[in-house]
């Protein structure tokens, strides 16, 4: 009977679910789907790894399905498509970890009550990643659950990269720069052997472009240095959120325009990047696709932020072996990608623009001394890997404390 592992990835309106089996000591995709449109017009649908549809169903209008109604009906249906397959644990997609979980842990009660504390860090998702482990845990207690954190990645930055120059009190409070999309980025860290043995040994930069977007830079196979912090409303401009803002910003909103806390929350999160810039959208697609003056004020801005960054991170790491592209800008908009890599000549990058176009993965020529990777970043892999790794080691563990209390009987 194969041992399968599901992934869970609860946001505010959806929970998407993957699920994995064990074969001959690979973890093989084998569903992917959720459940959105929870609190509104709820759907689920199911799809196996090839794309055939293979479940789907709509709530009536006036049901209102929220997280706990959603996960009791996945669970069902995973227990059904589950015959014949044991489930061995859920892995869980996290957004923070704080600075106490640097890799991925079992949840009991007691951990859930420390991760509850980081609500106040990341109030937009945090609660939503947590609802479906404690629904979980009431549901099927022996089962085990796997938090794997979008911060832990980043824990291996030096303190001057997880700084802010603020009194030491509040640096001790936890007001530093975290770092978000850690498990995208460890898996291209994971893949990047396989396709360049040299940057991989050396060092790189992610650009992690989608509706969230981040920037890390990679040394070793680490985490050194990247454009989110404290929230992952830092750094480049978003579908919805700012990026970075001078903090003197804050100030005249609350002052000068007498603004709330949660009114500013949801300019910043949800009506600025390129929403708010183009006043059209969020979705590169439409920008690119419309001739409005704002949509490619919002998309130069887009860009020009990634340029600065790049200098950034670059300089951060003291050097560049690599380029990599991820997530759905990242993997499908070859006009941002040679925008990016144009503005990037400086650094190296020698631009292979029919490469671009056609999607290869390799979009630098051969002799750019800086090579530009695309790669499709798998972040429920990424959990799927942390939670057979964290359970198999919890086996390991048990089977040595009853070996030992037997030897020592
Ligand atoms: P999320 O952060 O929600 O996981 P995704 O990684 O799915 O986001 O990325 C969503 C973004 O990718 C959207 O801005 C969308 O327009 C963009 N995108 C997806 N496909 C394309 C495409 N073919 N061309 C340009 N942008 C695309």
């Amino acid at each position: 009977m194969p041992n399968a592992i599901v992934v869970l990835n609860a946001g505010s309106s959806s929970i998407k679910f993957s699920l994995f089996l064990e074969r001959e000591g690979d973890l093989v995709p084998d569903l992917r789907g959720q459940v959105e449109g929870l609190y509104t017009a709820a759907r689920f649908i199911s799809k196996a790894t090839d794309g055939t549809l293979k479940a789907e169903k709509r709530w009536p209008d006036g049901v209102e399905l929220g997280h706990d109604g959603a996960l009791d009906y996945l669970v069902d249906y995973l227990r059904a498509e589950l015959s014949g397959i044991r489930l061995i644990g859920i892995g869980h997609r996290v957004v923070h970890g704080g600075s106490v979980y640097t890799r991925p842990v079992c949840v009991d009660g007691k951990v859930l009550k420390a991760l509850d504390t980081f609500v106040p860090l990341a109030p937009l998702h945090q609660p939503h990643n947590l609802t479906p482990i404690r629904r979980a845990l009431e549901r099927a207690p022996e089962l085990p659950q796997v938090a794997c954190f979008d911060t832990s990645f980043h824990h291996t930055q030096p303190d001057v990269a997880r700084m802010f120059a603020i009194p030491t009190d509040l640096r001790e409070a936890g007001v530093m720069r975290y770092g978000f999309h850690g498990l995208s980025y460890e898996f291209i860290a994971s893949f990047l052997p396989d396709i360049d043995p040299k940057a991989a040994k050396g060092k790189s930069i992610v650009l992690h472009l989608g509706n969230g977007a981040s920037m890390c830079a990679i040394e070793e196979g680490r985490s050194i240095a990247n454009t989110m912090g404290f929230t992952a409303v830092e750094g480049l401009p978003m579908g919805t959120r700012s990026g970075s803002l001078d903090p003197g910003v804050i100030l005249y909103l609350l002052d000068q325009r007498k603004m709330d806390v949660r009114a500013i929350e949801k300019l910043i999160y949800t009506q600025s990047g390129l929403l708010g810039v183009s006043g059209i959208s969020s979705d590169m697609r439409t920008l690119l696709a419309s001739e409005n003056p704002q949509a490619k004020l919002a998309v130069d801005l887009f860009c020009y932020r990634i340029r600065r960054e790049l200098g950034s991170l670059a300089a951060a790491l003291g050097g560049l072996d690599a380029i990599v592209f991820t997530a759905g800008i990242g993997e499908n908009a070859p006009v941002i990608r040679s925008r990016v890599c144009r503005d990037a000549a400086w650094l190296g990058v020698e631009f292979d623009e029919t490469a671009n176009a056609e999607g290869l993965r390799r979009i630098s020529t051969d002799s750019s001394r800086v090579a530009v990777w695309v790669i499709p970043t798998n972040e429920e892999l990424m959990i799927a890997r942390h939670t057979r790794q964290l359970l198999e080691s919890t086996i390991k563990e048990k089977e040595n404390e009853n070996r030992g209390s037997t030897t020592g009987s």
